[in-house]
């Protein structure tokens, strides 16, 4: 596996591999690497030719100092993780790589994806991602970018980065599945943070929204009425709820006569651990 420090030389190898006709798979990271991260670096290297995941914990999408400080950093148990799939290229830039002295923040026009969910509980949350991931996309000018469904919002916000960079017709999106523990807790850098304690309590967020989806494939119509009982059932298990919300999968408004698909996502804290989660509902 090549490891690049530097922006200028790892963009200078991938675009000279470019020309030869290899084709780049990316999968950005802020590292803590788990099964979740290494499957889509694995559906990478069976899609492409030259696989690159990049480490950064990238500051400007932190809008809680405390959270940026306590984010684990395990960059040489990454290594070995990359290295045990093979992966080809790490990324792993110090700030300065990603954010020079003459970067210029631009502001990124996301719509209401960026006053809803995540963009109302996260002020500046997807600006951050947008500079991060428009600056990195720059770098590595891959064919497809592989990004999880655990962060359903995020993705949806990437894709819209990449329409307004204008590279909707280069950078093929694949939305690979969430993996989950084996009490179907979705595997998170930030459950590492979890004492003995929480880390049982927070199986209970799939359980609850595994619990919607049966309520809902029940045929049950009254949204309302199922959000706020699984809301009661989180907080019942120790969770502080910054929302439970249905919403039309493809729009993440209230679902209307035309949904086709609908998702149920939270984001909830045991104590100062904040958890999200979705599922599919139909
Ligand atoms: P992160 O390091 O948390 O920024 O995540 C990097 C990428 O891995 C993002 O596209 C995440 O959505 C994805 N990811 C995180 N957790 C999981 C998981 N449990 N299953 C699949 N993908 C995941």
């Amino acid at each position: 596996m090549l490891v690049f420090k530097k922006a200028d030389s790892l963009s200078r190898y991938l675009s000279q591999q470019k020309k030869q006709g290899v084709s780049i798979g990316f999968v950005p990271t802020m590292g803590a690497l788990h099964q979740g991260h290494l499957s889509l670096i694995k559906t990478a290297l069976t899609e492409n030719a030259l696989t690159v995941c990049s480490i950064f914990v990238n500051p400007t999408q932190f809008n809680n100092a405390s959270d940026f400080q306590h984010y684990p950093v395990t960059t040489e148990q990454d290594i070995e993780k990359l290295l045990s799939v093979n992966c080809n290229v790490l990324f792993l830039p110090d700030k300065s790589e990603i954010y020079p002295a003459d970067y210029a923040a631009k502001h990124y026009d996301l719509g209401n994806l960026e006053t809803m969910l995540e963009g109302l509980h996260r002020p500046g949350h997807f600006q951050g991602v947008c500079q991060v991931v428009d600056r990195l996309l720059q770098l590595v000018q891959p064919h497809r970018l592989y990004l999880g469904a655990k962060d359903y919002q995020q993705c949806m916000v990437i894709g819209k980065l990449v329409e307004l960079m204008g590279k909707g017709d280069e950078i093929t999106l694949r939305i690979m599945p969430t993996l989950r523990e084996e009490d179907g807790l979705a595997m998170s850098s930030r459950n590492l943070r979890l004492t003995a304690e929480q880390r049982q309590s927070a199986a209970g967020i799939y359980v609850v929204l595994n619990g919607v989806r049966q309520l809902f494939e029940a045929n049950h119509n009254n949204l309302q009425g199922v959000e706020s009982m699984a809301r009661q059932q989180l907080e019942e298990k120790g969770f502080k709820v910054d929302y439970l919300t249905i919403a039309d999968a493809q729009t993440l408004q209230p679902p209307t006569a035309r949904t086709h698909k609908r998702v149920v996502l939270t984001a909830a804290s045991l104590g100062e651990i904040r958890l999200i989660d979705n599922l599919l509902l139909n």
